[in-house]
């Protein structure tokens, strides 16, 4: 769901059951597919249901009515000890690449679909509890999530919609009375998580690596209609299928880029058909800027480093053609043919992903029109960002104010390690500036829109997770909340948020969690 989604398009027409009783009206379509795509089962009860937030505006998005989901009947339906009305809950199927290795079962070890609501803008989104409980896919893990990544999640993906970028969101987020057993005994927790759908390209492989072709192609079928029903009137459906995930995962990871997000673990089961961002795991917005900047405790090599993403989603994408070779074999004829079509729509990504990011970059330097020598610029500033080590989103930020007058460079020169690496690369600026006609305020005012303020620092995060982890304090998780949901605007008496942590605050790993 994009922010756009997000927006105040609440029908304020959609009205609510005087009683505030729970109504999510369900259409459900995953549940019409065969039984082999899932497994039927509801969640598994928790002990003491307590609600911890429920995105009110989120709701109203999707007509539901927010108090109703507050409410005592609502909050046990959010803890997975009731079935709401016209829920079908399913565990489903997937496989994936973890790490470079296949896993050709993988599905849904703590997580339910409860169903498919109609949003006010007409689409379908799933309504998922995850860390309900065990599931046939569970193999040894206890179904179940902690509090701490259920809050990371609940954060950074609701930062990542308000900063434009497509994602699965958080609708509601209880604790569950329980604890469960990680590196220590932990608060669990349930997130009700909303998608466009979770199909992922994992979920292709499970079918593939069973020689499940009638599957294969059922999937792709459904994929279509739900998320590219363009591609059902191409010539060749299938193929126009895999074009489209491969355009929207270009400019996906294009604006994570764009903002210094590192994804953490992009296995084929965490990369969505749908062009979501998915599954917040060990994921961190990067403060100072270097392109081999790793957080997840796991990766230790690097696969999904910050410079390596492009890399690993093209990695994915390739994998997604494999699967669905079989389908597009009928569409072009022969095996060969089939390989050939694979891998053209393949080298599409590239060049898609290249033309969205060096746009944004322009965007993000106030270089409205476009010229030669602009890549070479935006080049030239990141290494020297590098170098330097300037914090990635404030260097952006202040680059506003210096782009509406030479009184806004003290502030960009020092979050470089040597001041003078700013200079010099700010007189070829300033000398390009010359070719836009926008004034400097004006100009200043639209990359205000697409150079954030407020990202979930990484200190803050923890600090927020902690207090609600060991205090049951939530206040910091709610402040935290309120900052990266305007992420755009200046906003006096929050500037602590909007600074890089201080060496001693610096957070250097995130963890799973799970
Ligand atoms: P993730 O790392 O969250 O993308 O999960 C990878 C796979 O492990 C998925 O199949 C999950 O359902 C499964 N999984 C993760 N944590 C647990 C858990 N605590 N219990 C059962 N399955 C889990
Ligand atoms: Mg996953």
């Amino acid at each position: 769901m994009s922010p756009s989604d997000a927006s105040p398009i609440a029908s304020p027409a959609t009205s609510y059951p005087e009683d505030h009783s729970v109504r999510f009206g369900f259409e459900n379509t995953y549940a019409r597919l065969p039984e082999h795509f899932y497994a039927r089962l509801d969640p598994t009860p928790v002990v003491a249901p307590r609600l911890v937030k429920v995105n009110r505006e989120l709701a109203r998005n999707l007509r539901l009515d927010p108090d109703a989901l507050a409410s005592a009947p609502g909050v046990e339906i959010l803890a997975g000890n009731r079935v709401a009305e016209g829920a079908e809950p399913l565990a489903l199927a997937y496989a994936g690449h973890q790490f470079g290795y296949f896993v050709p079962q993988l599905g849904d070890g703590r997580a339910n679909l409860l169903g498919e609501v109609v949003a006010c803008d007409g689409v379908h989104y799933d309504i998922q509890l995850k860390g309900s409980g065990r599931t046939p896919f569970s193999r040894g893990g206890d179904g179940r999530a902690a509090l701490g990544p259920v809050l990371r999640e609940y954060i950074v993906s609701e930062a990542m919609a308000a900063l434009g970028v497509p994602t699965t969101r958080a609708l509601a987020a209880v604790t569950t009375g329980e604890r469960v057993l990680r590196d220590a005994a932990l608060p669990g927790a349930v997130l009700t998580r909303v998608a466009a759908s979770h199909l992922r390209v994992g979920t292709f492989q499970y079918f593939a690596a069973r020689g499940d072709t009638e599957g294969t192609r059922m999937l792709a079928d459904y994929a279509i209609a739900r998320h590219y029903p363009e591609a059902a009137h191409a010539k060749h459906p299938y193929r126009a299928l895999l074009d489209g995930v491969i355009a929207r995962q270009a400019q996906l990871i294009s604006q994570w880029m764009l903002l210094g997000f590192i994804h953490g673990v992009m296995n084929t089961d965490n990369t969505s058909i749908s062009g979501e961002t998915i599954d917040y795991g060990p994921c961190a917005f990067m403060e100072g800027f270097a392109p081999s900047k790793v957080f997840s405790s796991i990766d230790h090599g690097g696969r999904y480093a910050y410079g390596n993403q492009p890399r690993a989603a093209l990695w994915n994408l390739a994998r997604l053609a494999e699967a669905l070779l079989p389908v597009l074999v009928q569409e072009a004829g022969s095996e060969e043919a089939a390989v050939a079509v694979a891998n053209e729509a393949l080298t599409a990504f590239e060049p898609q992903f290249e033309v969205a990011r060096s746009a944004g970059l322009r965007r993000k330097l106030g270089l409205f029109t476009e010229h030669d020598g602009d890549a070479a610029l935006a080049q030239e500033l990141l290494e020297r960002m590098a170098a330097n080590r300037a914090d990635f989103t404030l260097t952006f930020r202040r680059l506003c104010d210096a782009a509406a007058g030479t009184e806004g460079d003290a502030g960009v020169r020092t979050l470089f390690a040597d001041p003078g690496a700013y200079d010099g690369w700010a007189a070829g600026w300033r000398g390009r500036l010359e070719k836009e006609s926008a004034d400097g305020q004006a100009r200043a005012a639209v990359m205000r829109r697409v150079n954030p303020l407020f990202i979930p620092r990484n200190h803050h995060v923890e600090a927020a997770l902690d207090a609600a982890s060991k205090r049951q304090d939530f206040q910091l998780f709610e402040d935290l909340f309120e900052v990266v949901s305007r992420p755009f605007e200046d906003r006096p008496g929050l500037e602590r948020y909007a600074v890089p942590a201080r060496p001693e605050e610096c957070v250097l790993q995130t963890f799973c969690g799970t």
